[in-house]
């Protein structure tokens, strides 16, 4: 049993379509893509390719996941995020697009500051996507990446390889709750994309968030704004005077952050807005 691209695009598109996934076509052709290890014009530049039992196999396999809410980028093994392809797997939250007017904001602010080295704590790293991307982007940075769990530092140790970045990047496993990384060094930048989501309302987000992505990554316990209060506190004794903390945040957390960075003296604090409008990342300097 064979058949061609363009009936596998088929099959893929209207099984797709009978479920909630908002876009059918595109996912149908991005998974033949991975599969045949090709790119979208050459699918439709060949689409009498013969595709053999065991490519179908797969397709079906991966299409009906799919359906489940199964997250593409897990299928994909992919997230491009800054411009950088990160390997992504179940065990990591996929990186969003929303979190790259932080990175942003921090490679603007360095490029402004002419020290040596920049030295930067990013707590929560995941797949490494903010402390990869702003180790590639800015040159004189030495980042120290935190993570809870060691599948993440192992994705994150496979994506700072893949990305070159094996000098000036260092992965610790650690419980950041139960005290920071031993560095003597002191930071000019603290950033953190800590789980922020509070625990009772993580069943309700979309099935690929909720049910596939891990909650160590999403819980942020009973009003999602643990890890604030912990990170803001112990920031203090981490960070060189005018250093910046950087968070990123729930869209109806910005005032409540702003709140726990005020009590703890920090200063010209701002609320930066996500490319919907909405309150994204919050960003002070200690006092
Ligand atoms: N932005 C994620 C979501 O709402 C949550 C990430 C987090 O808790 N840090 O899907």
């Amino acid at each position: 049993m064979s058949t061609t691209v363009r009936n596998l695009l088929e099959k893929g598109f209207k099984s797709l379509s009978k479920t909630e996934r908002k876009s059918p076509r595109l996912e149908s052709e991005l998974i033949v893509m991975h599969l045949l290890d090709v790119d979208k014009a050459y699918l439709y530049t060949h689409p009498n390719r013969i595709v053999n039992k065991e490519i179908i196999d797969k397709f079906e396999e991966l299409v009906e996941k799919r359906k489940q809410g199964y997250p593409i980028q897990y299928i994909l093994k992919n997230q491009e995020f800054m411009g950088l392809d990160f390997h992504v797997t179940e065990g990591v939250l996929v990186p969003r697009p929303d979190t790259e007017i932080l990175i942003e904001y921090i490679i603007k602010f360095a490029r402004k500051n002419d020290k040596e080295k920049l030295k930067i704590l990013d707590i929560g790293t995941g797949s490494g996507a903010i402390s990869l991307s702003l180790a590639y982007y800015i040159e004189n940075s030495y980042i120290y990446s935190v993570d809870i769990s060691e599948k993440a530092i192992k994705i994150a140790r496979k994506n700072k390889k893949k990305m070159n970045l094996e000098d000036r990047v260092q992965l610790i496993t650690k419980d950041i709750l139960e005290g920071f990384p031993e560095i003597d060094e002191k930071m000019d930048i603290v950033v953190s994309n800590p789980p922020y989501i509070p625990s009772r309302d993580i069943d309700s987000l979309q099935i690929e968030v909720s049910k596939y992505e891990p909650r160590l990554a999403l819980d942020g316990g009973d009003d999602g704004l643990v890890f604030y209060r912990y990170i803001t506190e112990k920031a203090k004794e981490k960070l060189i005077y005018n250093g910046l903390l950087c968070y990123e945040i729930g869209y109806d957390q910005g005032e409540s952050v702003k709140n726990i960075m005020k009590d703890n003296g920090y200063k010209d604090i701002l609320i930066l807005k996500d490319l919907q409008g909405r309150d994204r990342a919050v960003i002070g300097r200690m006092g």
